[in-house]
This record gives C-alpha cells, sequence and structure tokens, in this order.
C-alpha cells in the first residue's frame, strides 16, 4: 500500500444554526493522523466484537436503541440548531435511529448461512464481516443516514468509522457517545468529524476500510467509486435523484394536489428522493394546478423550533446559491408560475418555487436541484408518461397517481427508480429496501437483505469419507 497521505491538516469549524445564523458551537477537526489512528483502532477492536456470541450483540445493539430512545428530545433538538430541520422531522429522524437499530438487532442471531447438498461430505456457507466499514454521510440527514449505515454494519460484526458532514457533526457525535453509554465496546463504533478531503479521502485509502458506504453527490460517488478500485474495495453509494411525481387524469386530483407540496419542500428540498418532477396529464394539468397552487401557499415555513412549522431554512449560504442559480441566477429562461412564503431577515430562507418545464431538456428538469424548487410538465398518455419520467440520469424515486390498479402496477414497472410509491410519497421504510437506479447509486441499503452488503459470503466443504 502506497503512503501517499496529504500534509496532516487541523483545523476548526464553526457549526452555524441555518435558521439563525448563530453560532452553534465551535469543533475541533482532526489530522489525518488522528484518522490513521481511529481506524487502526477499529481494526484493532475488531476481532473481539465478531467474537461477541450473537445473542450479546443483538442485547447491545438493543441497549444502544433503548439509549437512543432515552436521548430522543435532546438529540432532536440538537438537529433543529445544526441542520435547521423541523423539531417534527428531527424527533422522527432521532426515532428512526432507535427504530433502525432495533430492527437489526435481532439480525445477528438470524445471519443465516445455508447447507448445500453436496457429494463426498457437509458444505456450508457463512456470511462473514468484512472488517473494518467507513461510513460517509451528507448533511441533509445526518442521523437516518447514518444509522442506515452502522446499524446492520455493526449487527453483522464490522466496527465502523463514520464521518457525518462538515457542516452537520454534532447529532452523529453524540451518538458516537451514547453507543459507549450503552456499552458498545470502546472502538467499535468510532465518529471521526473532520473534512471530506482529509478524513473521507482516507477511508477510500486506508487499506484497514474494506467497505465504504456513501452518500451524497454524484461528483464525490464517482470518485469513491474510482478510488476504491485500487484495492477492490466494497462499496455501497446512495447518491441524487430526480423524481417524477406522475399524476394521471384518473386519480383523486385533490388528494394528489394536496399530497404535492411536501413531496419536494420536506427538509426545504434538501431530500434525494424529492419528488422535484411533476408529471400531470394534459387534460387535468389545469384542475391539478389550480389546487396545488392553495396547497403550496398553506405550506407553513418559518421558525423550526415550533411544532407547527412544516418547512425550514437550507442549510448554508452556499446552497441557497446553488438554488439560485436555478431560478432568478438561471442562465436559461425560468417560467415561475408561482412561489411559497419564506421568512425576511436572519437565516438561509428559500421559498417554494414551482417552475413550468417546456421540455425535458432545461437544467431545473434534468438536474438535482437539492432545494424547494419544483417543476411541472403535462404529458399525454401513459406511454409518453413513462417515457419522461425515464428520461433522466437518476432513479431514485418515484410516485404515481392513479384509481387504476393495473396501471399502478404497469406504470410502476415501466419507471426506472429503486423506490416507487403508489397514491403516496413515502420513500423509506426500515424494513424495506432502498437505493436507486442509473446514477442514482449502487446497493441497497435497510430491509432484510442489508446485511448481505457488510458480509462476504464463504463457503466450507468437510469431507466425510
Ligand atoms: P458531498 O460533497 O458529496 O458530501 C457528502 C459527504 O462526502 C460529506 O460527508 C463530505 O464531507 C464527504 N466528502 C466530500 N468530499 C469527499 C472526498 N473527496 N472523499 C470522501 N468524502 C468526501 O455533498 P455536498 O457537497 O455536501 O452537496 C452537494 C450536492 O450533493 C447537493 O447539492 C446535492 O445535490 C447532493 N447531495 C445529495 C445527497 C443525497 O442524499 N443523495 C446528500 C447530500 C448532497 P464534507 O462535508 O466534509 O465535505
Ligand atoms: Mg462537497
Amino acid at each position: 500500500m502506497s503512503d501517499q497521505r496529504n500534509p496532516a491538516q487541523t483545523g476548526e469549524h464553526d457549526v452555524i444554526n441555518p435558521a439563525t445564523e448563530a453560532l452553534v458551537r465551535r469543533i475541533e477537526q482532526p489530522d489525518l493522523e488522528r484518522t490513521d489512528e481511529a481506524i487502526d483502532r477499529a481494526e484493532a477492536a475488531g476481532p473481539a466484537w465478531r467474537a461477541v456470541a450473537p445473542a450479546d450483540r443483538g442485547r447491545l445493539l438493543r441497549r444502544f436503541s433503548e439509549v437512543v430512545d432515552a436521548h430522543l428530545e435532546e438529540l432532536a433538538q440538537l438537529e433543529v440548531s445544526n441542520s435547521g430541520h423541523t423539531i417534527g422531522n428531527a424527533r422522527w429522524e432521532a426515532g428512526n435511529v432507535r427504530d433502525v437499530l432495533n430492527y437489526y438487532s435481532a439480525a445477528p442471531e438470524r445471519l443465516f448461512g445455508r447447507q448445500i447438498p453436496v457429494a463426498g461430505g457437509l458444505d456450508v456457507t457463512f456470511k462473514e464481516p468484512l472488517g473494518t466499514v467507513g461510513i460517509i454521510v451528507p448533511w441533509n440527514f445526518p442521523m437516518p443516514i447514518a444509522g442506515w449505515g452502522f446499524a446492520p454494519a455493526l449487527a453483522a460484526g464490522n466496527t465502523v468509522v463514520l464521518k457525518p458532514a462538515e457542516l452537520t457533526p454534532l447529532t452523529a457525535i453524540r451518538l458516537g457517545e451514547l453507543a459507549v453509554e450503552a456499552g458498545i465496546p470502546e472502538s467499535v463504533f468510532t465518529v471521526i468529524a473532520g473534512k471530506g478531503s482529509v478524513v473521507g479521502e482516507r477511508f477510500v485509502t486506508h487499506p484497514a476500510v474494506r467497505k465504504i458506504c456513501f452518500t451524497g453527490s454524484t461528483a464525490v460517488g464517482q470518485r469513491i467509486m474510482r478510488g476504491a478500485a485500487d484495492q477492490v474495495k466494497r462499496i455501497t453509494l446512495e447518491l441524487g435523484g430526480k423524481s417524477a411525481n406522475v399524476i394521471f387524469d384518473d386519480a383523486d386530483i385533490e388528494a394528489a394536489a394536496a399530497a404535492a407540496p411536501m413531496s419536494f419542500l420536506d427538509n426545504a428540498g434538501q431530500d434525494c428522493c424529492a419528488r422535484s418532477r411533476i408529471l400531470v396529464q394534459r387534460n387535468v394539468f389545469d384542475r391539478f394546478m389550480e389546487l396545488f397552487e392553495q396547497a403550496v401557499k398553506s405550506v407553513v415555513v418559518g421558525d423550526p423550533t415550533q411544532d407547527v412549522t412544516q418547512m425550514g431554512p437550507l442549510i448554508s449560504p452556499g446552497q441557497r446559491e446553488a438554488v439560485r442559480s436555478y431560478v432568478e441566477n438561471s442562465t436559461e429562461p425560468v417560467d415561475v408560475a408561482f412561489l411559497g412564503a419564506a421568512p425576511a431577515g436572519a437565516g438561509f430562507w428559500y421559498p417554494a418555487t414551482v417552475v413550468l418545464a417546456r421540455g425535458t431538456s432545461e437544467r431545473v428538469w434534468r438536474e438535482e436541484v437539492f432545494g424547494p424548487v419544483v417543476a411541472v410538465l403535462p404529458f399525454e398518455d401513459e406511454a409518453d408518461a413513462i417515457a419522461k419520467a425515464n428520461d433522466s440520469d437518476y432513479g431514485l424515486s418515484g410516485s404515481i397517481w392513479t384509481r387504476d390498479v393495473g396501471r399502478a402496477l404497469r406504470v410502476s414497472r415501466g419507471i426506472q427508480a429503486g423506490n416507487l410509491s403508489v397514491n403516496s410519497h413515502s420513500s423509506v421504510r426500515y424494513s424495506t429496501p432502498f437505493g436507486g437506479f442509473k446514477q442514482s447509486g449502487i446497493g441497497r441499503e435497510l430491509g432484510p437483505d442489508a446485511l448481505d452488503a457488510f458480509t462476504d459470503v464463504k463457503n466450507v466443504f468437510i469431507s466425510t469419507s
């Protein structure tokens, strides 16, 4: 293995509240040397963790789940101040970590291999842990995305090093402390809150890290995939999306219009599953738009600490500029149909923005905006709807609104995406698989099969002769 390290870098990072622009906390960031020390300790902790009896490993994960539950409100408040998430969302997110830990706490005792009939002996398979797993988390859902990685990874007998996003490290740091409080042995789960260019890169180049679970931008995902090739490192990639919300004329148009706003405004649109393209059958287009406008304008935008708030600010000034580049500062003409509300003053606010697309070639139709911006386009018939939905490099999620069960199934099979919902916008349940087609990613998280992504199959033949 090469020793082409970057020069050691240390630094401090100011964590800013996106709703107020106030300083929340200053954190010290580890340099390369401290990153290596943490990875080495995780690696050294591996054999003892693998040797913990399955029932005991399950019990420890259940205890971790209980400790998270006991600190749910604290974690949720921390996320509100660090990430500007609405308090309702943040409570759900902390609860999701609890539930995912609880779900995978059953896995150590159910990590079944197979017995395969062969001549001359007994053949069995084992699902062996990979070793140390590196999890790289983005800023949009700091808690859930961390949990979808570390819970199944730990359950399968791996040790974990986790790098939160530079902008949103606080809940991950706290989860690392809660793991120790729950009795997870030292260095089995380590949070390393440093820069992507230092800590994230080192996960790719350090030979002890045997798998990387990455969620974030397509550009960084591609870079990780290239780097992982050097050591044939396993990867799971959850990248962007540009998901379609397809509304047929036989749908309950009132229900479709009422549900559409939060399908692209949840987390201020900073959601890889955001339904940021709406396709509406032409003969109901005007009716839908009328109802949709009322629904968008009634979304409660503002102080994320309040229970009634549905949409908060964007994560950073940089993200707000990125969103603006698709609307006011776009290089292409953009036809804005209407806007929602946004507070003035401190905070990285951006209003809900509904754009009428002219076709499928515009930037705002094709690229992931990652903000509260949606583009709407009419379609003619079922074939046209499927073709337009599939005219994308991405394939993460999508929704289909129709009362015709046959059509719901035909269109579900026709759309190239990993997670579809009919007459709803749900994408993620911890008990079902989640991941993307095409450039939205590789591999699946959550659900009963996630353990396969954190294990290698070993085949053993025992001769009976
Ligand atoms: P990003 O750069 O891909 O960041 C995601 C994670 O990767 C962060 O923890 C980041 O660390 C880390 N990282 C950055 N450079 C790395 C490298 N060279 N090697 C290893 N890890 C590295 O995403 P972003 O810049 O925050 O957001 C940009 C765009 O990505 C968004 O506008 C959105 O379109 C998309 N995005 C998608 C998702 C999703 O859920 N699919 C999530 C977030 C963003 P640092 O924070 O320290 O840089
Ligand atoms: Mg980046």
